[in-house]
């Protein structure tokens, strides 16, 4: 990699020194023996990329209609595409002194000038579009011409919105319409983030011009937050009709980013560089790649490459950052953003990006973010990802916030008043458990941000309201979760996960892959209780035997890469197991300096191979050791359905053994009601294959044919079993606790009811029985905090909770007893045994002669 790096940069520094001699040397009247082209035709090879090409014929048709500006336009913007940015320059000058009112060509002027370092040009150039605006829009009678005033317009600072209905949109409606009719509409949608209209755009264009190869990058482009394979499908198929579309080939490279596959990603860079040498925008993922790498030097001469040919870019530091901060590089990424900030002090995408960079950097950053985020709204109003960032602000305004020694804890004022200090506490023992584990310290607070409302953690987290489903997302000192009352999951869990990843992020400097962070959040989860976290299931167990299982370093690549839910749950599994693997074979001291490694910028397979094993051997030994454990799951049965033509004889020859049939047969024996012979069945199958979790659960079945067979102790062994191995089984915990209750067992109702809770800390029962077994067991403090939160979830009997609140803080606090008898009177006034409790405790308290 190294190597490749170095070499790239040669290239590229070979590649300006071809170029400048290239643009030197050329000179105007080469190509006059060329055949004149038509305009058609000439569009024609500028879209299918034939750009060196096209451009001696273009130089043919300016020279015969010097007074066609169309020409000069087509001239100047390939040589734009190619990065001839000097020739560029020169031809559009040339193009103005004859047509010097043609905006196409001012507009592309203003481009060149900043290409050509003259700013101060490019400005004139504006001015005189401003000039010119009013003269143009009496004339405004064709559709081109109307889009061309769009673009002034947007240029002189009007709305957006205002550009799009009144030039744009008109545009689309001529019987005639341009292609960039949408192009410049959908651009317009894609620049302020709103990826939903965008592809509407183009795939509305795409039904005029279905072969336009722009109109497919759009398309393509308005997936960055969506769906990748379509994402890839769409730059696929720019670039078969154009192989030299540099923004397709950027789009496919930042996906191999994302995807952390940069030698494939430097693959499609060096391409695009084949097109044009100095394109900012590679050589800006050029240097996040080598920044990435940990190769600063080259990392810098690629920045100082990508600015060569416009010192005061900003864009190329607004790149650089903004891919850096989603590799979680926010320190880095605020720093480009600020470099960008520097060279354009107006650039809103920065000052936005910037804003989301502090909004993550925690708690010291969190103001200066959010008056970032409110100054890019107010100079970009229709930016969706401002738009919805502010409106946000004023509902976390609203959270409460719950702090203590290590955290600030945000979220609802009803859910903080039901389980606030419940979340509190357990992250508090996560902090002290993790950091001594990992041997750390942390020098801030952690900030946790719990969501009631999907769409704003959505927001927080990506901004855009759109959640691919995940519970919870942490950036380092900053923790987003949706609230548990959204989704069910055990948030519990989910806090010890997410908090983890905090350690790992803080411990590497946010230098770790995603399989590696995922992984050992994981294995911690399973670490501090063994029915949190993943189990090998049917499915996971099926990926692995048919070597569906990733390699080492591919395994970050399977998060974004997902097509369903289940190729995610399978990705967190998979990186699970290779910790797993670590921690059991080479211990936590390897892990941990694998994890001190990463953070001094070694990387990860050099890290691997010298606190664990080299890649290649890990990644072998790692599969044999996977498809052991997967094998020891489900005992002795043919698990998967039958489908080669073996595996269907040899079911034939021994049905026994096949589970899923088993296992139909005994839902067959439910469906009839013969529950003996489902407990025959079930028994056997449970006997033969142990737990599996998942949708196929014989245990969850044969639990159920207990019951009915009013078999109480063996149905509650049964649902033992599945709680230990699963605590996001509500239906399991919801049985126990009722059995609990049923039995009073006071401490077995406490254990269930808390499991309940740690799902759904929101429903009455749970907290209902945890007052009641708090009560039986004498627990005061317990119970009142029980009943408390009950009080706020405000059950039917309201006035008999307050009444059984204040009778367990008799002894220890008189005054607080009083306050909640009377209480209890406020919301039944004829509550008799509040009042007689109320006489003796005004009776005692005149005794004690305590004030109230
Ligand atoms: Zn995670």
């Amino acid at each position: 990699m190294i190597c490749h790096l170095s070499f790239t940069v040669r290239r590229i520094l070979a590649g300006c020194v071809f170029c400048a001699v290239f643009t030197t040397n050329f000179s105007w009247g080469q190509a006059d023996d060329e055949p004149r082209i038509p305009w058609d035709e000439a569009q024609q090879l500028f879209k299918a990329g034939a750009y060196e090409e096209l451009l001696p014929k273009l130089r043919v048709q300016t020279g015969a209609n010097p007074w066609n500006d169309t020409w000069w336009y087509l001239q100047g913007k390939t040589l734009m595409t190619l990065g001839r940015y000097e020739e560029a320059y020169e031809t559009i000058q040339e193009g103005l002194t004859r047509r010097t009112y043609s905006i196409s060509l001012r507009l592309l002027a203003i481009e060149a000038s900043k290409f050509n370092n003259t700013p101060e040009e490019a400005r004139e150039h504006i001015n005189a579009l401003g000039g010119y605006f009013s003269m143009w829009a009496r004339r405004v009678r064709s559709p081109d011409a109307l889009i061309e005033l769009g673009q002034v317009a947007l240029m002189l600072g009007v709305e957006p919105r205002i550009v799009l209905e009144n030039f744009f949109k008109r545009a689309q409606e001529y019987e005639d319409t341009p292609t960039e009719a949408y192009l410049v509409s959908g651009k317009l949608a894609l620049d302020k983030h709103d990826y939903r209209l965008a592809s509407q755009i183009f795939q509305t264009g795409l039904k005029k011009f279905p072969e336009d190869p722009d109109m497919w990058y759009g398309l393509a482009a308005s997936f960055m937050n969506g769906d990748r394979s379509q994402l890839i499908e769409y730059a696929e198929k720019t670039l078969s009709i154009n192989e030299n579309h540099v923004p397709s080939m950027l789009l496919m490279a930042e996906h191999l980013i994302d995807a952390e596959a940069y030698d494939d990603a430097i693959v499609v860079l060096d391409n695009a560089l084949k097109v044009n040498p100095i394109h900012p925008d590679v050589l800006a993922f050029f240097a996040v790649i080598a920044y990435l790498q940990n190769e600063i030097a080259a990392a810098d001469l690629y920045r100082k490459t990508a600015l060569s040919s416009w010192k005061t870019n900003p864009n190329v530091d607004h790149q650089i950052g903004r891919k850096l901060s989603q590799k979680y590089w926010f320190r880095e990424g605020a720093e480009a953003q600020r470099r960008a900030l520097a060279m354009d002090p107006k650039f809103a995408l920065a000052k936005l990006q910037l804003a989301q960079d502090l909004l993550r950097l925690g708690s010291t950053f969190e103001d200066e973010g959010w008056k970032l985020a409110n100054e890019a709204h107010d100079k970009d109003p229709y930016n969706v990802e401002a738009y919805n960032l502010v409106t946000l602000s004023d509902k976390i305004d609203e959270f409460v916030v719950i702090e203590s020694k290590n955290f600030f804890l945000k979220m609802g004022a009803q859910e903080a008043a039901v389980y606030g200090k419940r979340a509190s506490e357990l992250l508090e023992r996560a902090y002290s458990h993790l950091t001594e584990k990992y041997g750390i310290t942390m020098d801030e607070k952690t900030t946790v941000e719990v969501y009631p409302n999907p769409g704003d953690f959505g927001v927080r987290t990506f901004g855009m309201p759109g959640n691919p489903g995940y519970l919870g997302v942490c950036f380092g000192p900053v923790v987003t979760v949706n609230s548990p009352t959204t989704r069910q999951a055990n948030w519990e869990s989910v806090l010890w996960h997410e908090f983890c990843h905090t350690i790992t992020l803080k411990m590497t400097r946010n230098r770790i892959p995603r399989w590696l962070s995922e992984g050992i959040s994981v294995y911690e989860e399973i670490e501090e209780n063994s029915s949190w976290g993943r189990r090998m299931s049917l499915d996971y167990r099926e990926r692995i035997l048919d070597r569906k299982m990733q390699k080492i370093s591919e395994m970050s690549a399977a998060f974004i890469q997902a097509q369903t839910d289940e190729d995610v749950q399978f990705a967190y599994f998979q990186s699970y197991l290779v910790v797993k693997f670590i921690f059991d074979i080479y211990g936590a001291e390897a892990m941990q300096k694998v994890l001190q490694d990463l953070g001094k910028g070694i990387n990860t397979d050099e890290a691997l191979e010298s606190h664990v094993a080299p890649v290649e051997y890990l990644n072998r030994s790692f599969a044999v050791w996977a498809k052991e454990t997967a094998q020891q799951v489900g005992g002795d049965y043919q698990l998967s359905k039958p489908e080669t033509l073996l595996e269907q004889a040899l079911s034939a020859i021994n049905p026994d053994d096949d589970y899923q049939k088993a296992l139909e047969e005994a839902a067959k024996l439910i469906d009839e009601e013969d529950w003996e012979g489902a407990r025959e069945a079930l028994e056997i199958i449970v006997e033969r294959a142990g737990y599996l979790p998942g949708e196929d659960n014989a245990h969850g079945m044969l639990a159920y044919v207990y019951q009915k067979l009013d078999e109480s102790e063996k149905e509650l062994e049964t649902l033992m079993k599945i709680a230990a191995q699963d605590a996001h089984h509500l239906d399991a915990m919801k049985r126990l606790m009722a059995l609990a209750l049923d039995a009073e067992d006071w401490k077995s109702l406490k254990r269930w009811s808390n499991a309940w809770l740690a799902i759904n800390p929101l429903a009455e029962t749970p907290w209902r029985g945890l007052f009641e077994a708090e009560e039986n067991l004498n627990d005061s403090v317990g119970a009142v905090a029980a009943g408390e939160a009950l009080v706020h979830l405000e059950p039917h009997d309201i006035a008999s909770i307050h009444y059984r609140i204040a009778k367990q803080l008799i002894k220890s606090n008189k005054k607080s007893a009083h306050r909640q008898v009377l209480m209890a009177l406020e919301e039944a006034p004829r509550y008799r045994d509040a009042y007689i409790l109320l006489k003796e405790l005004n009776q005692s308290t005149t005794e004690d002669n305590i004030p109230f």
